[in-house]
């Protein structure tokens, strides 16, 4: 069975004394709801807080509630100033690291093309991907839709062998929706989920398609998630905004289980 995941991307946000809150506020909250084997929940803090928050997290819920960096280097060490690599990630204990956000798409310039040996890097390491894909308003509007999410899943991804494949949870974040209080519909998603699903099935069959995860992500919050989750095909959301505030992120978890 595939697995549901809601993942909080703090983004450059936090200090260390607000990270510890969020992470202890997220972590009471959990006790507090059923986790069925199948949830996972995975936080992203920024870089320099990843090993605090990772002593943070309780041992009775370190099975179900994972740590995720936000991007990594391209290479494995080297002369790169002010970058992170995936080994190092994977030393201070990320279980995820989230690949190829819109934000980076457009602030560092990142293709899918460039983005590619990221993913190798990473599943190299032990770890796994969130792989982002999303659209623009005007690729919406200018019908390319489906076309500009199927080029950045096929070159970021579809060189993947199949055993390879089971390390990756995609994540659909129409860029439209992102920080902007816009929510996709929950049509609007699960057309675009079922779409990757399919697109999965042919390159990898029905088995793996069907186990792999699809978030969605753009503005969810407490009173849109359940209406959201409930799509036959989305199987949880990366959420940024709603994930500063612990109660919030907690009522979002809450609305898939
Ligand atoms: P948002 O961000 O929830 O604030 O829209 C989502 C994301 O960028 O992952």
């Amino acid at each position: 069975m595939r697995k549901k995941i809601v993942t909080g991307n703090w983004k450059m946000n936090t200090n260390t004394d607000e990270g510890k809150n969020l992470i202890k506020s997220i972590s009471d909250g959990l006790e507090m709801v059923y986790m069925p084997p199948e949830l996972e929940v995975i936080v992203a803090p920024p870089y320099p807080y990843l090993p605090i928050i990772r002593q943070e997290i309780p041992t009775k819920l370190a099975h179900a509630l994972k740590l995720s960096a936000q991007d990594c280097h391209v290479n494995l060490k080297g002369a790169f100033t002010g970058d992170v690599s995936a080994p190092m990630l994977k030393d201070i204990g990320c279980d995820y690291v989230i690949l190829g956000h819109s934000e980076r798409r457009k602030y560092s310039g990142e293709t899918s093309k460039y983005i590619k040996p990221k993913v190798e890097r990473v599943l190299e390491n032990n770890m796994k991907v969130i792989y982002c894909c999303g659209e623009t308003l005007g690729e919406r509007k200018g019908g390319k839709l489906f076309e500009i999410i199927k080029d950045q899943i096929v070159e970021g991804l579809f060189y993947l062998s199949p055993e390879a494949f089971s390390d990756i949870v995609i994540a659909y974040e129409p860029v439209w929706a992102i920080g902007t209080g816009v929510t996709a519909t929950p049509a609007q998603a699960e057309e675009m989920h079922l779409f990757l699903r399919q697109l999965l099935a042919e390159q990898y069959g029905d088995v793996i398609a069907n186990d792999t995860s699809i978030l969605y992500g753009g503005s969810v919050k407490p009173a849109n998630a359940k209406e959201l989750f409930s799509q036959a095909n989305v199987d949880g959301g990366l959420v940024g905004g709603a994930s500063l505030k612990g109660e919030a992120f907690v009522d979002i978890i809450k609305a898939i289980v």
